[in-house]
């Protein structure tokens, strides 16, 4: 057995690092050190070194109060509410991983509930991400990741087929201008080969410029080579998530939004539920898509065995008048880009240059920033630049919005989906960090397996559900019909003849097909991600008040119990003028 206090403690002098190991190889390392970096340093030292399976951090920081999650209040609430319900499987997360599994497990004869401490789905990092359906080259051959990254991308063709959402396998390309940096697409080449990367080739110029006419029309003269990889798609993150989500309704599985999960039940080495702040939750398995929270989750259930360290990412999004220059998602190389880049710490997380949605928004970005505290959604001039910075002709004027999404990282950078072996029923899926998005289809077909092996060890395997169907209804995007379709739908319901959202043409009738939904939204942002009415350029400054209005109408609710996303996010909370009483928004002339 090594010695890692003392291996650590050399490689990190002057501090007083102690570790201790379980027979599992869960490392757990605890002590002062000087910065936040410096303890990101540390935990990944110790995820490398030999026996270890996963590091607890249970280090400090001189000087920084990390952030904690208290929980008590959300556990006392619950427990005096008691048990209100039994299920077969509660779901914690409603983001892309959660929402996946739900839908996956819809196939059984099962009883299933999600929670989500938020009030809509895709409200984690599964909303602020770049949407790339990444080809699986880019992640360390032999780890978790690798194999879900190239399955998930495969397996979003049907995927999208059945759920109704734009796919866009534009394919992506990175060009080099030197010889020298050939060795380079090389290793890249053999990288994506070993992780099972469709279609990948090693291309010389003439081709190069066939495939990505771009390079020629943005004078890019000097290319010597490429890598290409056809299969790297582009979708809109929270559409997925969306459509999964209402598939798994209509399958039968439930949501309960703005429940937070505040402890594990568990007893005799088995789970029995969850104490939330809406009750108890009675359930043979519990499965933890948490995101940043994923290791508190794990933790509450007796299975303390990693550690996320929170990794923000900010993005830029551009206006649609600023149009893509590459059809692909292509970066080219030049001698002195990569040396910059090289010197770069954390190779695994330098966070991406620029490329598009599907519906035709420049992304800059992301950046890649360690943070003690996993709900700090801030953004800084400083990450804008960095954002902007892979674009030189880019103006900043065409900024139409710029966010932050945080990434659940873990110290070994990779994927923990298992059973616990200590909290039998539990199952964590957790260190979902990029490309947690691509791998989502692979990652819980994953889930299903461990799920059924466990129920067939149990003499329990679970029934198909005989009403199962995979396909979800697309929901009507007026702006891509034709005229005649236009003209057509207004005659049947006018509804679709009243633009809200004048910026993206989001009709009246958009937004009430979103309110009868099976998963119906309920704030201002939550119309956002299922209709964009608030995307465009004016950000909602000309729609927001409209939405809202239709909301307060449709939901049976005054005005001003209107939120903008989530509880306590009132949009109108006084009132300007006493004719315009909140109580009685009908009054008002709005037109
Ligand atoms: C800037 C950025 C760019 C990225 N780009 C890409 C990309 O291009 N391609 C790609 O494949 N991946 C990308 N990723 C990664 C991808 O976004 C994530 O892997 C994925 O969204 C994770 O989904 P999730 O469902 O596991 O977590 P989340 O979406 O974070 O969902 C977790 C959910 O759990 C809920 N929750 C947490 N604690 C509790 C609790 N106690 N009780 C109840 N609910 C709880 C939260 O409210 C949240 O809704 C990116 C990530 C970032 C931040």
């Amino acid at each position: 057995m090594e010695n890692y206090t003392q291996i650590l403690n050399e490689k990190f002098p002057g501090l007083r690092l102690n570790c201790e190991i379980n027979q599992r190889g869960i490392l757990t390392v605890s002590g002062e050190c000087g910065n936040w970096e410096q303890l990101v340093d540390i935990g990944h030292a110790a995820a490398k070194l030999g026996g270890v399976k996963n590091v607890v951090s249970e280090m400090t920081v001189k000087g920084l109060v990390i952030p904690v999650k208290d929980y008590s209040a959300f556990k006392h609430n619950g427990q005096a509410i008691g048990t209100v319900e039994y299920v077969d499987v509660l779901i914690i997360g409603a983001g892309i991983s959660g929402c996946a599994v739900a839908r996956e497990l819809s196939k059984y004869r099962l009883n299933i509930l999600v929670t989500d401490m938020a009030d809509d789905i895709a409200t984690g990092a599964t909303k602020a991400n770049n949407g790339n359906i990444h080809p699986g080259h880019a992640v360390a051959p032999g780890t978790l990741k690798a194999t879900l990254n190239f399955k998930g991308n495969r397996m979003y063709t049907q995927w999208a087929e059945d759920l109704g959402f734009d796919l866009r396998r534009c394919g992506a390309m990175g060009a080099v201008t030197d010889e020298q940096l050939i060795p380079m697409l090389q290793k890249a080449y053999d990288i994506a080969k070993l992780n099972g990367v469709d279609g990948v080739e090693l291309v010389d110029a003439k081709r190069a410029y066939e495939l990505e006419p771009g390079l020629a029309r943005n004078n890019h003269k000097d290319i010597v080579g490429a890598l290409w990889l056809p299969s790297l798609g582009l979708v809109e993150p929270y559409k997925v998530a969306t459509a999964l989500a209402e598939n798994a309704a209509e399958n039968g599985v439930r949501f309960l939004f703005n429940c937070t999960v505040a402890d594990i039940l568990h007893e005799d080495g088995a789970v029995r539920g969850a104490v939330t702040n809406k009750g108890i939750i009675h359930a043979t398995y519990v499965i933890n898509c948490a995101g940043v929270y994923a290791d508190e989750i794990s933790a509450m259930a007796g299975d303390k065995c990693y550690t996320i360290h929170p990794r923000k990412g900010v993005i830029a999004i551009l206006d649609k008048r600023r149009t893509p220059i590459y059809n692909s998602l292509t970066e080219v190389f030049t001698l002195e880009s990569v040396k910059e880049m090289s010197a770069k710490k954390n190779a695994e997380s330098k966070g991406g240059g620029m490329c598009y949605t599907p519906e035709g928004n420049i992304l800059m970005g992301p950046s890649a920033i360690e943070i003690p505290n996993k709900e700090d959604l801030s953004t800084t001039p400083e990450d804008l630049d960095y954002a902007m910075g892979r674009g030189s002709h880019i103006s900043y004027s065409d900024v139409i919005r710029f966010f932050a999404g945080v990434r659940a990282a873990d110290f070994t950078e990779d994927f923990i989906i298992e059973m616990s072996p200590i909290t039998d029923g539990f199952i964590n899926v957790g260190g979902i960090q990029s490309p947690g998005l691509a791998a989502a289809p692979a990652i819980a077909e994953m889930v299903e397996g461990i799920l059924v092996k466990s129920a067939g060890k149990r003499g329990a395997p679970p029934a198909p559900n005989p009403n199962y169907n995979p396909v979800r209804k697309r929901e009507i995007e007026f702006r891509h019909l034709s005229r005649e379709a236009q003209d057509e739908l207004i005659r049947q319901n006018p509804s679709y003849g009243r633009i809200i959202c004048r910026c993206e043409s989001i009709t009246e009738g958009e937004i009430l097909e979103a309110l009868r939904s099976p998963l119906r939204p309920a704030s201002i942002d939550a119309i956002k991600r299922r209709t964009r009415a608030g995307m465009g350029r004016c950000q909602g400054g000309f729609c927001q008040s409209r939405v809202l209005e239709i909301l307060a109408r449709e939901l049976g609710r005054e005005w001003a119990e209107i939120n903008l996303t989530g509880e306590g996010s009132n949009v109108l909370t006084t009132d300007n003028r006493p004719s315009c009483a909140l109580c009685n928004g009908k009054q008002v002339n709005n037109a």
